[in-house]
């Protein structure tokens, strides 16, 4: 499942590449052709991530504001299985706040390419997006001037009123990477729980975004046992927490890479446990990226060697999602700051 930041991502791929544009939308799958026909044609106004939902926003004219009750707002959470395609030409691509046509699957971005040709030679997805024809699976094509984007896979996608947004914003925790997050909100609402810190920060009603990834890297960025719970740690710590993820959830946003690890440990035990190699984090072949086996310190590094203190990474069951820990360097229960308390982040050098 894509963490925050990656929906953040998706937010600004849609305001560079739609926004202002009359666009088309069907849904060739046939599940969303209703709200289809109401939307094609229409102008989309602009993007917004709250946590991991996306919203996007129409208009009959590009004279309406987002927030208008003449708006529709179509509300799309990807859950497990769901991923925007998207391509388009070269204006679009540059244009576009991620760079070139990229197809996005939980918290990586790849390449699009058209299928190969039947001499075997691939062509680039740039060259001829327009004549892209949809997979059979595609709940949602959206094609502008520039490019197109394709869903397929939600969880959720589905017309929403201006009330409706409202009623998500209020159920939903603050999310470290917008504007208006109340980070007191956060902090309150861990330190009256007796709900273990580490289901607390996956919980998107407490905070919006955090995935299992950000979850075990900033436990342990914090040095802090996942067990303990919410009311026995002090506001400073808990305060930290969200500091630090708001630092690393804006560099993945930034970047579409999440790396927590300090440069000093990064290649130290530089291993991961993966199932498959599966995709790669954007850019892992380009020049200065973290590769991915160095860049966290123990999310998917159960039985490896913590690269703080050699003491074997352990992972367990915590409701229903995978926790992974230090039992050594967040097991005595010794809280300190975050380390990016000690370290600004703007002396904090997550690059490579
Ligand atoms: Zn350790």
């Amino acid at each position: 499942m894509p963490e925050g930041h990656t929906v953040h991502r998706l937010a600004a791929a849609f305001e560079a590449g739609f926004a202002g544009q009359r666009v088309r939308v069907a849904s060739p799958q046939g599940r969303f052709a209703t709200e289809a026909e109401r939307l094609d044609g229409q102008v989309l106004l602009g993007a917004e991530a709250v946590g991991k939902h996306l919203l996007l926003a129409f208009a009959p004219s590009d004279d309406v504001a987002a927030d208008d009750p003449a708006a529709s707002l179509v509300h799309v959470h990807l859950g497990l299985y769901g991923s925007w395609t998207f391509a388009g030409d070269d204006g679009f691509a540059a244009a576009h706040a991620i760079g070139a046509p990229r197809r996005r699957i939980g918290e990586q971005d790849t390449a699009v390419r058209v299928d190969a040709d039947a001499d075997g030679e691939e062509r680039d997805a740039a060259a001829d997006w327009r004549r892209i024809v949809p997979r059979d699976a595609v709940r949602v094509r959206l094609a502008g001037a520039h490019g197109l984007a394709d869903l397929t896979g939600p969880t959720a996608c589905e017309l929403y009123d201006q009330a409706q947004r409202t009623e998500l914003l209020a159920r939903l925790g603050p999310d470290p990477l917008r504007e208006d997050a109340d980070a007191e909100r956060f902090v309150a609402r861990v330190r009256s729980s007796r709900t273990p810190i580490g289901t607390l920060l996956m919980n998107q009603d407490v905070i919006a975004g955090v995935g299992i990834i950000y979850r075990a890297e900033a436990l342990f960025r914090a040095r802090l046992d996942p067990w303990v719970p919410g009311r026995e740690l002090g506001a400073p710590l808990v305060r930290g927490i969200w500091d630090d993820l708001a630092v690393l959830m804006a560099y993945g946003a930034r970047t579409g890479r999440i790396v927590t690890t300090q440069p000093e440990h990064r290649d130290i035990e530089a291993r991961i446990i993966e199932r498959s190699r599966g995709p790669q984090q954007n850019g892992d072949d380009e020049a200065g990226v973290v590769p991915r086996e160095k860049s966290f310190y123990v999310y998917h590094r159960q039985t490896l060697p913590c690269r703080v203190c050699r003491t074997t990474v352990r992972s367990a069951d915590m409701a229903g999602r995978t926790v992974f820990w230090c039992p050594r360097c967040q097991g005595t229960r010794t809280r300190r700051a975050p380390w990016s308390l000690e370290h600004p982040a703007d002396a904090w050098a997550l690059e490579a």
